[in-house]
């Protein structure tokens, strides 16, 4: 009988070890050469960085270190190390758009929802190994909540991914989404809820909240075109009233509104409406920028995708595609140099998943912003946006072991993060040196 106590006692620990394997190592210890913590102005050299389970515990330089006995140590005392980054314009639903392939039409048109789910997890892969622990996902186009199950199966451990902030099905008016250009007496699918009026306005963004959206995004431009003076126009499509009903309901639910708006009557009607974040803002004049410091409007210029995909130069669509990318090139250095708030943003899925997220990065730079400034526009900037503050977006004790490295000093070339090699999520390591671990 004693015998056979003793053998049920050895199975129990070795099982419980087996559950338990991470806590051989309860503590982690991340030699950092270079340390950008996504909030101070300046890096700092040979740090230790004490990692307790999912959470930083501390950080100390290397000569002062107390290394608890029995930690992991890892060893990236040649690397740049920085908190996980964040992309706050995506589309994990979205496999680019490339004309020739169909198109933004045959994303939405040919693949099921269970083939659409299976490449979204691809995306949300791609996104963590290159060392974005963070995503907020601005609609499905089409895919329905199909976001909120991606982000549950991060959340339980299924598959790997970054953080997700879901919105769900976005809102948009008659005449203001895809799909669009058919015949009418088609009964086409939109890409998004189609609202008119503010009794419907809130009762969308009612829906889209009861099934987890964790922001709601608002199309408050569609088309755009040449106008006949030269100009950049677009077509508005909710009005104030409209807007108002969808931000008053998602302000009660503590939770945030994103619009996508790209200049004139459409982008004044989102600042009138109270939106917490501008998307693209490709024209924005005096008074715009005026009204965003003024409210504290965030801005999400995603520069990337406005290079790519122009039609032939000497069509109407081929002139609008360079105006776009031309008054962007005006409306981000004046909104930087005004001090308004910019998060990174790519647009990634209208931009295929193949391709360097961190591009954008670039982009931000070659406009004027300093590399530092565009670092914590991926870091401890969304982290304020998201309200995550000091949980995400930095290397401080108390927020989430998401950290990244890289080969080499991403202040003084900035392409350096389209090459992550490191990447650790809640303490757990996804990559090192450039390669999956798990
Ligand atoms: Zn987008």
């Amino acid at each position: 009988m004693k015998h056979l106590w003793w053998m049920i006692l050895a199975l129990v620990t070795a099982v419980a070890a087996q559950d338990t394997a991470p806590a051989l190592y309860p503590f982690v210890a991340i030699r950092a050469g270079t340390l950008i913590d996504g909030k101070s102005d300046r890096p700092r050299h040979n740090q230790v960085i004490i990692i307790r389970g999912s959470q930083i515990d501390s950080i100390a330089d290397a000569g002062n270190a107390k290394i608890p006995a029995g930690a992991k140590i890892i060893d990236l005392s040649r690397s740049t190390v920085l908190p996980g980054l964040i992309d706050s314009h995506t589309h994990i639903f979205l496999q680019g758009e490339d004309p020739a392939q169909g198109g933004y039409d045959a994303n939405i048109l040919y693949p099921s929802q269970a083939l659409r789910a299976a490449r979204a997890t691809v995306a949300v892969r791609r996104a963590l190994e290159q060392g974005f622990t963070g995503l907020r996902d601005l609609e499905t186009e089409g895919a329905g909540y199909g976001d909120v199950g991606i982000k549950q199966a991060i959340e339980k451990g299924y598959i790997p991914g970054p953080r997700l902030w879901v919105s769900t099905r976005a809102i948009s008016t008659t005449g203001g989404y895809m799909l669009e250009g058919y015949a009418p007496e088609l009964d086409m699918p939109k890409a998004a809820q189609i609202v008119d009026g503010p009794v419907e306005a809130r009762k969308a963004a009612r829906e889209q909240l009861d099934h987890g959206a964790d922001w709601i995004k608002v199309y408050m431009t569609h088309r755009s075109w040449i106008g006949k003076n030269g100009e950049l126009v677009s077509q508005p499509t909710l009005t104030v009233e409209e807007l108002k009903a969808i931000v008053d309901e998602t302000h009660g639910w503590g939770k945030k509104v994103a619009c996508h708006a790209y200049g004139g009557i459409g982008l004044r009607r989102a600042l009138d409406g109270g939106c917490d974040s501008i998307e693209h803002g490709l024209d924005l004049d005096d008074a715009a920028i005026a009204q965003m410091l003024k409210q504290g409007t965030w801005y999400c210029p995603t520069i990337s995708p406005y290079y790519k995909d122009w039609a032939p130069a000497d069509t109407p669509d081929g002139q609008r595609d360079r105006k776009r990318a031309a008054v962007h090139e005006v409306s981000f250095p004046k909104a930087l140099g005004a001090g308004v708030k910019i998060v990174f943003g790519t647009d990634m899925g209208g931009i295929p998943w193949s391709e360097p997220i961190a591009q954008e990065f670039g982009h931000m730079v070659s406009l004027g912003m300093p590399p530092m400034d565009a670092i914590k526009s991926a870091t401890s900037r969304p982290a304020e946006m998201l309200d995550m503050e000091g949980k995400i977006g930095v290397v401080v004790p108390g927020a989430y072991a998401d950290v990244i490295a890289v080969d080499g000093d991403p202040l003084h070339d900035i392409k350096i993060l389209e090459n992550v090699q490191f990447v650790m999520k809640d303490g757990k390591v996804f990559k090192s040196d450039g390669k999956l671990v798990q």
